[in-house]
């Protein structure tokens, strides 16, 4: 939807900034120009723009994914392999890697596609993705940024560097982060990063090698699964080091760009690391719990400021944090505090976005990109300055607005200028041949 003034007044609804001072404002404004909040506040208007009214609508800053497989949407409904995984690394084996090399540069497009669309149905306007299709290699992250540009969304993209396909697949891995980074580092919405698998999918050479590409990169970083299964940290030390994150460190991979996901098996002596070299963390509880991998130590994900992501699970990051608290609770004792998921999803994930963005992300606040979740919300209790945090775990549903980069992309629970029903029927189309190749790749596996 377009505005004849580029400077213009969302006025008459709730504003929820959480964790802001304060976080609630009633009968709001939020005053954008261009791309940029440059005012919030209640009472008075000021003077100047197109006004839209959202009818006492309540306004909820856009929200970030800071992981996920966006290659992994087409996976819904996908039928499960005859042998069930009795383990991490078979559930891996059986099903997620079967699927990777499945994808070719039609399935992608569809899997990226109806992965965007499903995160801004949920009122998420930045996504931080690791990508793998080891069969569609060269180009594949410009189709998915292309994809995201076409939204109006911000986007850090990561191919999954990794050995287990053989070296030609690895350098063809290696080199797609390389000329990505090339072509987007110095753009506005795009953050590419260095993606690696994990630390057990890749030799000591290989770790060089990316060690050394990454350091020739101006604020190079990278993007990596660490400690997610007990299985990782054995690897690391059957091959001598004391820790995955000991043997990221050793190489010199870890710096204040990276991202490392999940660490539900980081020891003590990694926390040291991790906090002097500035890698940021991510959980994913969801995830972990769905593999069965253990949960990651509340004082680790507190102590490191995690961010969370979803890793593929989902596109709602309020039902991730729903969730993830919930699945954390029943591992507590009556009483015992739980670790602030709203937090990670609204403070946290902020300040990861910023960071690796360069700009502010993630907060109604003046500065902040004017990526808004939109929500006709009638709660049936009132809410207020203390209680907003049960309203957004337990009350909200989908949004009925978004807003990303100051453009509606959804209105009135409309697409704006999106073929979202094209774009889902391709992807129904694609997901049964992607389903008939994976399935065939088990099998010969098995
Ligand atoms: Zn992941």
């Amino acid at each position: 939807m377009e505005y004849p003034n580029s400077t213009f007044l969302l006025k008459n609804c709730r504003i929820i900034n959480p964790f802001g001072s304060p976080t609630v404002i009633p009968n709001g404004y939020i005053h954008i120009q261009k791309d940029t909040i440059i005012a919030t506040g209640s009472g008075s208007l000021p003077d100047n723009g197109t006004i839209i009214d959202l009818g006492g609508r309540t306004v909820l800053p856009g929200m970030i994914n800071a992981h996920t497989h966006l290659y992994s949407a087409l996976a819904l409904g996908m039928p499960p392999p005859n042998k069930t995984p009795r383990n991490f690394t078979e559930i891996l084996e059986r099903i997620w890697w079967p699927l990777d090399r499945a994808l070719d540069r039609e399935s992608n497009r569809a899997s990226f596609a109806v992965g965007l669309l499903d995160h801004l149905k949920h009122g998420v306007t930045t996504v931080i993705d690791h990508h793998s299709s080891p069969n569609d290699t060269r180009g594949i992250l410009t189709e998915l940024a292309q994809l995201a540009n076409q939204l109006g969304m911000t986007l850090s993209a990561a191919f999954e560097i990794t050995d287990r396909n053989g070296p030609e697949r690895f350098q063809a891995g290696l080199e797609e982060n390389l000329r990505f980074y090339q072509e987007t580092h110095n753009t506005s919405t795009v953050r590419p990063l260095v993606g690696l698998h994990a630390s057990f999918t890749l030799s000591d050479p290989s770790l060089e090698a990316i060690a050394e590409a990454v350091k020739r990169l101006p604020d190079g970083g990278i993007h990596i699964h660490v400690s997610e299964d007990q299985a990782d940290e054995k690897d690391a030390r059957d091959r001598g080091y004391r820790s995955v994150v000991d043997r990221l460190h050793h190489f010199g991979l870890l710096n204040r760009n990276s991202l490392v996901i999940h660490g539900v098996h980081l020891n003590r002596e990694d926390l040291p690391i991790l906090k002097t070299t500035g890698a940021m963390l991510v959980h994913n509880p969801t995830s972990n719990a769905n593999n069965r991998v253990g949960l990651t130590p509340g004082k680790i994900v507190e102590s490191l400021h995690s961010g969370l992501g979803t890793d593929g699970m989902q596109a709602n990051l309020l039902q991730e944090a729903r969730e993830g608290n919930l699945i954390r609770s029943s591992h507590l004792a009556c009483g015992a505090p739980n670790i602030d998921l709203l937090r990670a999803l609204f403070v946290n994930n902020p300040r990861i976005a910023t960071h690796l963005f360069g700009k502010k992300i993630g907060r109604l606040e003046p500065g902040y990109q004017a990526d808004l979740a939109i929500y006709d919300y009638h709660p049936r209790t009132a809410i207020t300055e203390e209680n907003w945090p049960a309203h957004l775990l337990y009350g909200f549903d989908l949004p009925s607005d978004v807003m990303a980069c100051g453009v509606f992309r959804i209105r009135d629970r409309e697409w704006v200028d999106i073929p979202a029903e094209t774009w889902l029927e391709s992807g129904r189309i694609q997901s049964q041949r992607l389903w008939r190749f994976a399935t065939k790749d088990t099998e010969n596996t098995e």
